[in-house]
């Protein structure tokens, strides 16, 4: 199905509705308020990502979880344009997190569909082996500019982080392996 197609809600058949999703979704943490939702469009007109994409729309995705179009959703890579900035949280007059629903259906894509953006693997193995996602050398480099910020504010260097605490979360949550097993993919752009 073409990128368009999947996130398009003008053509919906009846065949891929799955009527049992949105309970599935509600008992996940974060997205138990999703069929709350009643579509006012406050978290698309406040997204800072939907504001320079064609096609990334918070209001959209909560829609199509209530209408079960679970495998659009998991297959398609606009889910992981989402920056978790919680702007449609704190604004939904509904107390719908939205950023909870994003994270639960991210969750489902590497989980159930074995699907993931590189970049997403490449930040989760990086956390894995040093603690942080960004590290102080390399491809995903932490910017100089903030540890001089955080010298100039008079705040103590980055903490040292628990590896082996790290390593258990990962390893408890299936984290690691289904990391791991997933397939990548490019992230496409806003
Ligand atoms: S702001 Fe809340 S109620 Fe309004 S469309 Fe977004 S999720 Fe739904
Ligand atoms: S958390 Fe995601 S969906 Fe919500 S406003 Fe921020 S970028 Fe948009």
């Amino acid at each position: 199905m073409a990128e368009s197609e999947v996130y398009s809600l003008s053509v919906v058949r009846a065949e891929e509705l799955d009527p049992k999703f949105k309970y599935k979704m509600s008992r996940i943490p974060g997205a138990e308020r999703l069929m709350l939702c009643y579509q006012c469009g406050t978290c698309t007109a406040d997204c800072p990502i939907s504001r320079f994409s064609d096609f990334y729309r918070p209001r959209r995705i909560a829609r199509m979880v209530q209408l079960g179009l679970k495998d659009r959703l998991l297959s398609d890579s606009a889910l992981w344009l989402c920056s978790t900035c919680f702007t449609c949280v704190d604004h939904c007059p509904q107390g719908v997190e939205i950023a909870g629903i994003v994270r639960a259906l991210r969750n489902l894509a590497v989980t159930e569909k074995g699907t993931i953006p590189l970049v997403q693997k490449e930040l989760a193995t990086s956390l894995l082996k040093t603690g942080y996602a960004l590290i102080l050398t390399g491809k995903y480099e932490f910017p100089r500019s903030k540890l001089k910020q955080r010298e100039t504010l008079g705040l103590p260097p980055l903490p040292k982080p628990n590896l082996s605490d790290l390593e258990k979360i990962f390893e408890v949550t299936g984290a690691s392996k289904a990391i791991e097993k997933a397939e990548t993919f490019e992230q496409v752009k806003s």
